[in-house]
């Protein structure tokens, strides 16, 4: 599979050479000439790694690297035009995999790339990724994030979100909840799902005034993207 490279990089020469450079080697190539941008597109899960800039317009290198930590674990390599200690360390410090001096020889880049595509967690880990709106749900490392801030659910509050996510924009029964969170043989009542939406909704809708968990009278239960 073609692995999905972000490259943050202003200079826009540069980002150009080290483009047909990686796309020689395979790899698919998305280019951002700013911190912003360059942040968004990395918190998109499209991408395998990050190679990321430290001097960048709108937002600096390190402050994106600092945001995308906050909920992502995707590989990053800083690109750093000075050869300072303080760069690489507080870089390192913050998260990032490694970073390369420019100017910098292609082999040695591509060296640090396949190094950083290497160490990361399994793909299947970092794909399995749940989204709605500003809320993003890692499923296999059980977290949950809104707006980039974590949220703590206990278990079933976790499972009952990850199956109206999964359906997202579905009405699911209270039966098909039941069934789906607590399994066939559950003993209790229907208002059981009832109390824990209204879990969901203190820990989620309420604390970042949001409206997702939608309740269909007589029916279910929907998330849905909230419209802004
Ligand atoms: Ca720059």
């Amino acid at each position: 599979m073609e692995e999905h490279i972000l490259l943050v990089e202003d200079e826009e020469k540069l980002a150009r050479m080290v483009e047909l450079e990686l796309n020689y080697e395979g790899y698919q190539v998305e280019k951002a000439f700013d911190g912003r941008t360059g942040l968004e597109l990395a918190l998109s899960g499209r991408f395998d790694l990050v190679l990321l800039d430290i001097m960048l317009p709108a937002l600096s290198g390190m402050e994106v690297l600092r945001r995308l930590r906050r909920e992502s674990q995707i590989p990053v390599i800083m690109l750093t035009a000075r050869d300072t200690v303080v760069d690489k360390v507080s870089g390192l410090d913050m998260g990032a995999d490694d970073y390369v001096t420019k100017p910098f020889a292609t082999e040695e880049l591509l060296a640090r790339i396949r190094a950083a595509l290497r160490k990361r967690p399994d793909r299947a880990l970092s794909d399995a990724r749940l989204s709605a709106g500003p809320l993003v749900m890692d499923v296999d490392r059980h977290q949950v994030a809104v707006n980039g801030q974590s949220v703590a659910l206990t278990r079933k509050e976790f499972d009952l979100l990850h199956c109206l996510l999964e359906h997202k924009e579905k009405v699911l029964s209270r039966e098909t909840l039941l069934e789906q969170v607590w399994g066939f043989d559950f003993v209790g009542e229907t208002n059981t799902v009832d109390v824990y939406i209204r879990f969901l909704r203190s820990k989620l809708d309420e604390r970042f005034h949001i409206k997702l968990i939608h309740t269909i009278r007589g029916v279910g239960y929907v998330i849905r993207e909230e419209l802004s």
